[in-house]
């Protein structure tokens, strides 16, 4: 498994950050304190990449990668600063962590950054030769295929495009016009309906019920989301 520790106090962050890397396929474990990251730790020796959030209510995210450091050369230290946080501050005491991601961040910033780590602390990698992994999900952007538990689905360019412009962006809502915008480009004339067009097309290749989308969701009144 590939075990990620999220240790950040506030719950949505949290979950906004967890439901991100369960998307690109990680295994995720949760702390909204260092007390507990640390407890996590210890029971969990094969965590390969901690996200350690610096704001928190008792020990503070880096006295948590001191700690973790002391008794883990291995592991990957991800500190989440906020914007507002002297950069001085930060940088000075990243002695022991191997990046930081400043608040706020886009999911696919943070699934990059992970990535990178999750590459360099020696796990196998998650985007190699420019595939996107989302399981069940795997997407070639070298010769533009798309598989589903290792089955190919055969997809035109523009549900490719769609499904790639998804991908990049799990968990967001996109509306029509931005989808619209990013796969026909800025001069289409025609009509926002082909947008649900290929939507509909798309969940009948990629969802397990097209009745039911699990995959590709309605936003009501917006547009679609993949996943969540
Ligand atoms: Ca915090």
């Amino acid at each position: 498994m590939r075990k990620v520790l999220v240790l950040e106090d506030e719950a949505n962050i949290r979950s906004f950050v967890v439901i991100n890397l369960k998307r690109a396929g990680y295994d995720t474990l949760e702390a909204s304190s260092g007390e507990e990251a640390m407890e996590i730790v210890k029971r969990n020796p094969d965590i390969r990449v901690a996200l350690l959030d610096v704001m928190l209510p008792g020990i503070d995210g880096f006295e948590v990668c001191r700690r973790i450091r002391a008794d883990n050369a291995k592991i990957g230290i991800i500190m989440l600063t906020a914007r507002t946080q002297e950069m001085d501050k930060v940088t000075g005491l990243m002695t022991g962590a191997d990046d930081y991601v400043t608040k706020p961040f886009s999911p696919a910033e943070l699934t990059a950054r992970v990535d990178a780590l999750y590459r360099r602390t020696g796990g196998e990698p998650l985007l190699e030769n420019g595939v996107i992994r989302q399981d069940p999900f795997l997407l070639n952007t070298r010769n533009r295929t798309m598989e589903k538990n290792g089955q190919r689905i055969k997809l035109t360019q523009v549900e490719y495009s769609i499904i790639k412009l998804f991908m990049d962006n799990p968990g967001k809502a996109l509306s029509r016009d931005e989808i619209l915008e990013s796969v026909w480009g800025r001069d289409y004339f025609g009509e926002v309906k082909i947008v649900d067009v290929n939507i509909r097309r798309l969940r009948l290749k990629v969802e397990d019920d097209p009745q039911n989308p699990t995959y590709i969701t309605t936003v009501w009144g917006y547009g679609y989301k993949w996943g969540f």
